[in-house]
């Protein structure tokens, strides 16, 4: 064979070895950004940066504490274990929040409402919702009781929530669509679950609810539909049923728990079922607080908190 033929037979080997190489990266790519994140039942867009309104899920350990800021306004949901009150406050500071104007206490055990007592000791809050106090049937922990103690030495004003009791805040609405029924024993069922929504960007703030009141939120003629859905009860097993994640589609899930905690949350079935179908699976027991940025046009971005504290 003539030498200008097989170097050329080299080169035209190499060339479709390299578009080869070229075309498996592609489809690997298009798996794994398209066809991992494009599960049967949800769509989503885009995302962008934004800062109209803020989600914070900062890190109190095994707990929830969620800050949602808009404008001038501020509104805190739980403050995790009576321990985190310090962080706590310290994390508002730092993100200039010197009065609350809404503090919410989804339901009364300790890794919800114990950091809320140092805070309302320390800053001002304008109104604390909570739910029915008729609605438990355990008697008042001593949690419970310096939380309702701070309440009234302060003279802050309680509102027992409602189904569909809405707050306004700027352009950032809140809706209660869950606040107990009579007949629960289980205080975490009884916990408020609230939407909020500022334009085309909303959230689902579950508490510790599990797959009952799940189910009855389901049978509601409400629009579940959320980006950023709080999981419930800090990814347990219980909770996170499958068809209650279709029903919300969001873009981005948040699991608020400590590392390694007693409890083995979050359950590695709600974790399988979270993987499946949402394409943002986010832990503040990995990543520290979480910050979303949500704009009004519905465009959202996310940064690990102790980025921007
Ligand atoms: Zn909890």
């Amino acid at each position: 064979m003539p030498r200008k033929r097989k170097n050329f037979e080299k080169i035209y080997k190499i060339i479709s070895r390299c578009l080869i190489a070229v075309l498996l990266l592609c489809a690997t790519l298009y798996y794994l950004i398209i066809g991992e994140t494009d599960a049967p039942g949800f769509s989503h867009g885009d995302v962008y940066t934004a800062q109209d309104m803020e989600v914070h899920f900062i890190d109190v350990g095994q707990g929830d504490c969620t800050l949602l800021l808009c404008g001038e306004s501020a509104v805190l949901v739980d403050g995790g274990e009576a321990q985190y009150s310090y962080s706590v406050l310290q994390y508002l500071d730092n993100h200039g929040v010197d009065e609350i104007d809404l503090m919410v206490a989804t339901h009364r055990h300790s890794d919800h409402i114990g950091g809320l007592v140092g805070v309302a000791q320390e800053i001002p809050v304008c109104r604390v919702l909570m739910n029915d106090d008729n609605a438990f049937v355990d008697t008042d922990t001593r949690t419970e009781i310096e939380f309702l103690s701070v309440l009234e030495t302060n003279d802050i004003p309680v509102d027992i929530a409602r189904y569909g009791d809405v707050y306004a805040f700027e352009e950032m609405t809140l809706t209660v669509i869950w606040a107990g029924a009579d007949g629960i024993e289980n205080e975490n069922e009884q916990g408020i679950v609230f939407h909020c929504q500022y334009g085309e960007s909303s959230v689902l703030l579950t508490g510790d609810i599990g797959e009952e009141t799940e189910d009855t939120l389901l049978a509601f003629d409400y629009d579940l539909q959320s980006d950023i859905l709080k999981v419930a009860h800090h990814g347990s097993n219980y909770s996170s049923s499958y068809d209650f994640l279709r029903a919300v589609d969001p873009l981005f899930a948040v699991i608020s728990c400590g590392y390694d905690n007693i409890y083995g949350h979050p359950g590695a079935e709600t974790m399988g079922r979270l993987n499946r179908g949402v394409p943002y699976v986010l832990r503040t027991d990995t990543m520290g607080s979480i910050v979303f940025y949500c704009s009004a046009d519905g465009k959202i971005d996310y940064s690990n908190g102790k980025d921007v504290s």
